[in-house]
């Protein structure tokens, strides 16, 4: 194994560490961290079991289990979709809103372990790590959740000075600006889509 690969298996361990400790301080498991983090930046319309499941990297049982303990701890919620009943949707309790608060800092001595790094070695590092993490993404390894902008199906400004000025043309609906700047299971950058099949002549 070369020194960049043990480095970043290094890295791993290192972070987990970090959210392990992290999350105790809230009273948490990391995963319930994450899960009430998941409900927090998701798009209100996606925050369902499954794709909570996705970004677990865990089973839907598994995530079901999790939401479980949290909805009995009343931080978290279901609530039937209005727009398809068959869909739960997860939500944040005034509680859980609270705890959530507590943890915005989630993920802070790995902050702090990269101040020393100059302004050009962080734009190296994000650049060859951002190449990792794409490549892990194209396999199947790694879900990544954004944010619309930059996603193929995304039409900013589609209905200026609406509400949901936004639109979607994978889920063929507005939206406003406030869930635009949320996490997307589905957000699929240019370089991520099919590569088109050759002409033939
Ligand atoms: S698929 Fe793309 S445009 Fe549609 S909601 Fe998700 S991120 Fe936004």
């Amino acid at each position: 194994m070369d020194r960049l690969t043990t480095a970043l298996l290094r890295i791993g361990q290192a972070t987990r560490a970090i959210s392990l400790e992290e999350a105790r301080e809230s009273g948490l498991t990391p995963v319930q961290a994450q899960t009430l983090l998941f409900v927090r930046r998701t798009k209100s319309f996606a925050t369902t079991v499954g794709n909570l499941a996705r970004a677990l990297g865990s089973t839907h049982a598994s995530a079901v289990g999790v939401v479980d303990v949290l909805v009995g701890r009343g931080l978290l919620a279901r609530e039937q979709s209005a727009e398809d009943r068959r869909r739960t949707l997860l939500r944040l309790t005034p509680e859980g809103e609270k705890v959530c608060r507590r943890l915005v800092r989630w993920g802070h001595l790995l902050e702090e372990s990269l101040s020393g790094l100059s302004e050009e070695e962080r734009a190296a590092l994000e650049r060859g790590l951002g190449a990792v993490v794409w490549s892990l993404r194209a396999a199947g390894h790694l879900e990544v959740a954004e944010p619309c902008r930059g996603c193929v199906y995304f039409e900013e400004d589609a209905a200026p000075g609406s509400a949901e000025p936004h639109h979607c043309r994978l889920i063929e609906r507005f939206i406003s600006e406030e869930e635009a700047l949320r996490d997307c299971p589905e957000h699929t950058p240019a370089d991520l889509r099919p590569e088109p099949s050759p002409e033939r002549g």
